[in-house]
């Protein structure tokens, strides 16, 4: 069978490698792919926005199955489009997807079922939202209600920056349409862990858990980023915080998706936080795999990516193998000097070979472009994810670590601390 998987970054690279394990993969397409992606399939020069054309394409090469992975078009709702034109297609559409492009949709849906999630106020007049804020303390976290590409949140530490995170939304309107309204959440503590799911309308499988690094710099340090890295499983969080998760959290909301007439079908991340008391609740969902959670989570898949991705579409999920391995997996993330603000593009980039053909590690491109002399080089904020497989976390992030070394471009960066809390 013939697949067009939709994106262009690590997160794409990931799922593109999994599906060509698969026996029954015939030709894989990517729009737009990358340099990496294109190693391992045929890239198509079609960007994610163009519904027209990647539906043309996808009839034209009679493709079995359409996979979505950024978030943009899930919430523009490129599923219904594919589906207009009888195309099988693995992922939410559009108002399933709301899920994660309207943050007060998703706080709505969770207090009527009364599942875990920060209590919150939700404004779409200016007035009213300040009103609120002066009635509240720091920290406290502001959030524009739509998609801002993760900057949309700020987790005020003071009622000064409260204040200036509200003005930003409501007033100079820095994300637009996307600030419209506002959601004031209670600031919570613990550690942040993330679930990704299949699922197909009521039937959840949940995978490995992970956990992301967002900050640019060690330690937590810095502006957020897209994901400096990530590791699964964690050993040092207790199995049964993680089936509390399953069971109170993600398996209530698909429930109450499809009891909203919003079946949801694709994959389900719920972003979470473990209270110090260690119980879960609720931060965030994403209507997507995680970049960078999916190239820690799918290397440990035993199971076929193909069979679980057709049988969600079928609906018959429940039903699928699905194994993972017990081994760990760990990501490092290298950036362009300067991520996240602004950075050089087209520097060459060494060592991808020798690095990807080591035992026990891979090399997943996101930012990645060749050149006309065909040289890899950089092409983005985040370049590369180096991961690396192990018995356990230490082994698997000393084999990131060794050949995150071994890969280099100018004004490279990465953290040094990724999965270190994991060292249990
Ligand atoms: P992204 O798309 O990058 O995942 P987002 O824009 O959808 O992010 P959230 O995931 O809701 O935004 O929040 C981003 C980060 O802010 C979270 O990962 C978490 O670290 C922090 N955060 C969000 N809400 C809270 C909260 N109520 N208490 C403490 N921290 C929070």
């Amino acid at each position: 069978m013939d697949i067009l998987v939709i994106g262009g970054g690590g997160r794409e690279h990931a799922i593109v490698w999994a599906l060509n394990k698969s026996k029954k993969a015939g030709r894989i397409y990517c729009a737009p792919g990358n340099a990496g992606i294109g190693q391992i399939a045929e890239c198509v020069p079609i960007a994610v926005n163009e519904f027209d054309k990647l539906t043309a394409f996808a009839a034209e090469k009679k493709v079995g199955l359409v996979v979505v992975g950024p978030d943009d078009p899930l919430a523009d709702g490129i599923v219904d489009a594919f589906e207009a034109k009888e195309i099988p297609v693995f992922g939410p559409r559009k108002n399933a997807a709301e899920i994660e492009g309207s943050k007060t949709f998703m706080k709505d849906l969770l207090r009527k079922y009364n599942i875990p999630t920060a209590a919150y106020e939700k404004f779409d007049s200016y007035e009213a939202a300040l009103a609120y804020l002066n009635t509240q303390s720091a920290p406290i976290v502001i959030k524009a209600d739509g998609l801002a590409a993760g900057k949309g949140v700020t987790v005020a530490h003071s009622m000064e920056e409260a204040h200036q995170a509200l003005k930003d939304i409501m007033v100079t309107k820095v994300f637009g349409e996307s600030g419209a309204q506002v959601v004031i959440e209670q600031f919570l503590e613990g550690q942040e862990m993330s679930i990704l799911s299949f699922v197909d309308g009521e039937t959840v499988r949940a995978m490995p858990a992970a956990q992301d690094h967002k900050q640019v710099f060690d330690g937590d340090r810095g502006p957020n980023t897209g994901g400096m890295g990530t590791y699964s499983p964690l050993p040092h969080i207790d199995p049964a915080i993680i089936d509390a998760a399953i069971e109170n959290i993600i398996k209530p909301t698909a429930k109450a998706m499809v009891a909203e007439g919003r079946p949801f079908r694709g994959v389900l991340f719920a972003g979470l936080m473990i209270q110090p008391d260690g119980t879960p609740t609720t931060i965030e969902f994403n209507a997507r795999f995680g970049d960078p959670e999916t190239q820690v989570v799918l290397p440990r898949l035993k199971s076929d990516l193909l069979d679980i991705f057709l049988a969600a579409v079928n609906g018959t999920l429940g039903e699928v193998d699905i194994e993972w391995s017990p081994e760990a997996a760990v990501c490092v993330v290298l950036a362009s000097g300067g991520y996240p603000a602004s950075y050089p593009k087209g520097l060459p980039i060494a060592g991808l070979e020798q690095a990807a053909s080591e035992k026990d590690a891979i090399v997943f491109h996101a930012g990645t472009a060749l050149s006309s002399d065909g040289q890899f080089v950089t092409n983005g904020g985040r370049v590369l994810g180096v991961v690396g497989l192990g018995a356990d976390i230490a082994e698997a992030r000393t084999k990131a670590y060794e050949q995150a070394e071994v890969i280099t471009f100018s004004g490279k960066q990465n953290r040094t601390d990724i999965a270190a809390k994991a060292l249990v």
